[in-house]
C-alpha cells in the first residue's frame, strides 16, 4: 500500500476534476486517476470535454462560424470580402492549442490544490484491511500500484456508442474525436443521428463546404426540444444546407474505393447514398470498462450506468459515482454540480444539485437553449399552464446585428405563474438562458421577471418580453 487519502477520484473530467477540488478545497486528502493520453502521448485531463467534446466544438464551431458569416451575414452590412480561404491546418491548429491550455490548465489547478495526479487506469477492488476502500493503479507503463481511500468518487464518463454495422475505423467512419480533426473538407459527410453532436459537427463542416446528410431514426426533429422551438431550428438548418432525412434508419455501411456506401431505410423502402465519411453520433454510454472488481459490489442499471440514490451514492460504503456514468443527461455542467456536491456530501455539508433546473444548449447557428418543461411534458403531466413569446424580429438589438431569427417562450404555472419552463433559438441564447435559471431556481413568476428592468437594446428583452407576454401585455408585438 504505497498510500492513504481521504478521497480518490476515478477520472479526470468535468465531474472528476470538480469533485477533486471542491474535496481539497475542504482540506480533503485527494488523488486522481485519469487514463486520458493526449496528443504528445502525455497525461491530458479534462475528459471528453476538454479533449474531445465541449471546447474543441466550440472552438470549431466559433471558427467554422466566422467564415460562413463572410459570405452569408456581412453583405448585409455593407462589407464584402472576396476569395475567402480556410487554411485547415491553423483551424485545427487554433483549436488543439485551445484544448491543451485548458487540459494543462486543470494540471495547474490540481498542483495548486495539492492533489496527487496519477496517470493510468483505476479499478475499484473494495474493502481493505484498514477499512477504507482500495483502488489498484495500472500505469500507462503497465505498472501496477495500490492505494486507499474512505471515500471513492467514480467518475469514468462515457463514450461514443458503435453501430455493429458501421463500425468506427477512424479514417472513413469516423466519431466525435474524428470530426474534430479531419485534415480535408469532405465533398460529402454523411452523419447518423439528429442530435447534438450531428448537428453541432454537422454545422461545422457544412459551413466550411462540405455537402451534409443527416440521417436521423426518429420521425420527430429534435424530439426533446419544444416543439416550437425544433420547427423553428429545423427551418434554418434546412436553409444552411443541412440535408436532414428524418425516420431514416441506417442499416448498412460498407467502405469501399476511399467512399462509405450506406443503406438507409425509411417509409418509402430502402435507399443508397454515398459519402465521403461518415460521422456516427447516435448517443453515448456509460463507461465502465476494467472499472470495477467483479466483488466490489457497485451495481449497474441495464443500460450500464453506476446505480447510485439521489445523492450519488452507491450503496456501498464510501463509494459514490458522478457525471456521464450515472443517470441524467450527460452534460459537463451536470456533472460539475455532482462532483461538487459529493465532495460536500463527504465533507458533511449540504451539497444541493437541482435536477430540474439543468439548462440545455445546442451551438449551433441559430443556438438553441432550454431549462424546465416543454409544453408536451406538462400535458402530459396534466399540469395547467400559460404560455408567453416574443420573436428576435421585434428586438432592436438583434436587427440591429442582422441576426433577427427564433424566439423566447416562456411557460408558467396557469394558477401560480411559476415559471415552469423557458424555451429559446436564437442568437445569443446560449447566454440568455442562464437568468431564466436563476428565476427558475428561485421559484420566480413570470410576474417576477416583467417586472425586472432589462437594459435597452439587449437580446435580455426578448426575455422581458417573452414574460410580458405570458400576461398578454408585451409591448413590440400584438397579444
Ligand atoms: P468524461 O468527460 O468522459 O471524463 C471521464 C474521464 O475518466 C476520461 O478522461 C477517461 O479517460 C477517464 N477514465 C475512464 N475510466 C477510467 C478508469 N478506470 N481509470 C482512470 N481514468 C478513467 N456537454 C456540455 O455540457 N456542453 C457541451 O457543449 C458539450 N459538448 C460536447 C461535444 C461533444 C463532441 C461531446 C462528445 C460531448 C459534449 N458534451 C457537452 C458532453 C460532455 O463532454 C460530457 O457530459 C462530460 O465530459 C462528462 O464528464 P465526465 O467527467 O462525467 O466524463
Ligand atoms: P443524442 O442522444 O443527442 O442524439 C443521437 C441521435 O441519434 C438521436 O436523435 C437518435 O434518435 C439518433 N439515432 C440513434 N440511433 C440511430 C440510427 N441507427 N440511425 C439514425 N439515427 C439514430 O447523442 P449525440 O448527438 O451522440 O450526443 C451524445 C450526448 O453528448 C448528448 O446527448 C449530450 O448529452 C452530449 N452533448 C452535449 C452537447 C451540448 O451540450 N451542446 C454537445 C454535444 C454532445
Amino acid at each position: 500500500m504505497s498510500d492513504k487519502f481521504d478521497v480518490i477520484v476515478i477520472g479526470g473530467g468535468p465531474a472528476g476534476y470538480h469533485a477533486a477540488i471542491r474535496a481539497a478545497q475542504l482540506g480533503l486528502k485527494t488523488a486522481v486517476i485519469d487514463a486520458f493520453v493526449g496528443k504528445d502521448g502525455k497525461q491530458a485531463l479534462g475528459g471528453t470535454c476538454l479533449n474531445v467534446g465541449c471546447i474543441p466544438s466550440k472552438a470549431l464551431l466559433d471558427s467554422s462560424k466566422q467564415f460562413y458569416n463572410l459570405a452569408h451575414n456581412l453583405p448585409a452590412h455593407g462589407i464584402s470580402v472576396e476569395n475567402a480561404k480556410v487554411d485547415l491546418k491553423t483551424f485545427i491548429g487554433r483549436k488543439e492549442k485551445i484544448v491543451k491550455q485548458f487540459t494543462g490548465g486543470v494540471a495547474q489547478l490540481f498542483k495548486a490544490n495539492k492533489i496527487t495526479s496519477y496517470f493510468g487506469t483505476g479499478k475499484l477492488l473494495g474493502r481493505d484491511k484498514s477499512g477504507g476502500n482500495a483502488v489498484e493503479i495500472t500505469g500507462n507503463d503497465g505498472e501496477k500500484q495500490t492505494i486507499s481511500a474512505t471515500n471513492v468518487i467514480l467518475a469514468s464518463g462515457s463514450v461514443p456508442i458503435e453501430l455493429p454495422f458501421a463500425k468506427f475505423d477512424n479514417k472513413f467512419i469516423i466519431d466525435n474525436a474524428g470530426a474534430l480533426e479531419l485534415d480535408a473538407v469532405p465533398k460529402r459527410l454523411g452523419v447518423i443521428g439528429a442530435g447534438v453532436i450531428g448537428l453541432e459537427l454537422g454545422s461545422v463542416w457544412r459551413r466550411l463546404g462540405a455537402e451534409v446528410t443527416v440521417l436521423e431514426a426518429l420521425p420527430d426533429f429534435l424530439g426533446t426540444a419544444d416543439a416550437d422551438i425544433a420547427k423553428v431550428a429545423s427551418k434554418e438548418f434546412g436553409k444552411l444546407g443541412l440535408n436532414i432525412k428524418l425516420g431514416a434508419k441506417l442499416t448498412k455501411a460498407e467502405v469501399k474505393k476511399s467512399e462509405v456506401q450506406l443503406t438507409y431505410n425509411d417509409k418509402d423502402g430502402d435507399h443508397d447514398i454515398v459519402v465521403d465519411k461518415l460521422l456516427v453520433a447516435v448517443g453515448r454510454r456509460a463507461y465502465t470498462d476494467g472499472l470495477l472488481a467483479e466483488d466490489s459490489g457497485v451495481k449497474l442499471d441495464e443500460r450500464g450506468r453506476i446505480i447510485v440514490d439521489e445523492h450519488c451514492h452507491t450503496g456501498v460504503d464510501g463509494v459514490w459515482a458522478v457525471g456521464d456514468a450515472v443517470r441524467g443527461p450527460m452534460l459537463a455542467h451536470k456533472g460539475f454540480e455532482e462532483g461538487m456536491a459529493v465532495a460536500e456530501w463527504i465533507a458533511g455539508k449540504a451539497g444541493h444539485v437541482n435536477y430540474d433546473t439543468i439548462p440545455w444548449v445546442i451551438y449551433t447557428e441559430p443556438e438553441i437553449a432550454w431549462a424546465g418543461k416543454t409544453e408536451k411534458q406538462l400535458k402530459e403531466e396534466g399540469i395547467p399552464y400559460k404560455v408567453g413569446s416574443f420573436p428576435f424580429a421585434a428586438i432592436g438589438r438583434a436587427v440591429a446585428m442582422n441576426e433577427a431569427i427564433g424566439q423566447v417562450k416562456m411557460i408558467a404555472h396557469a394558477e401560480t405563474d411559476r415559471i415552469l419552463g423557458v424555451h429559446m433559438v436564437g442568437p445569443g441564447v446560449s447566454e440568455l438562458i442562464a437568468e431564466c435559471v436563476v428565476a427558475m431556481e428561485f421559484k420566480g413568476s413570470a410576474e417576477d421577471m416583467a417586472r425586472i428592468i432589462h437594459a435597452h437594446p439587449t437580446l435580455s428583452e426578448a426575455v422581458h418580453e417573452a414574460a410580458l407576454s405570458v400576461d398578454k401585455r408585451a409591448i413590440h408585438k400584438g397579444n
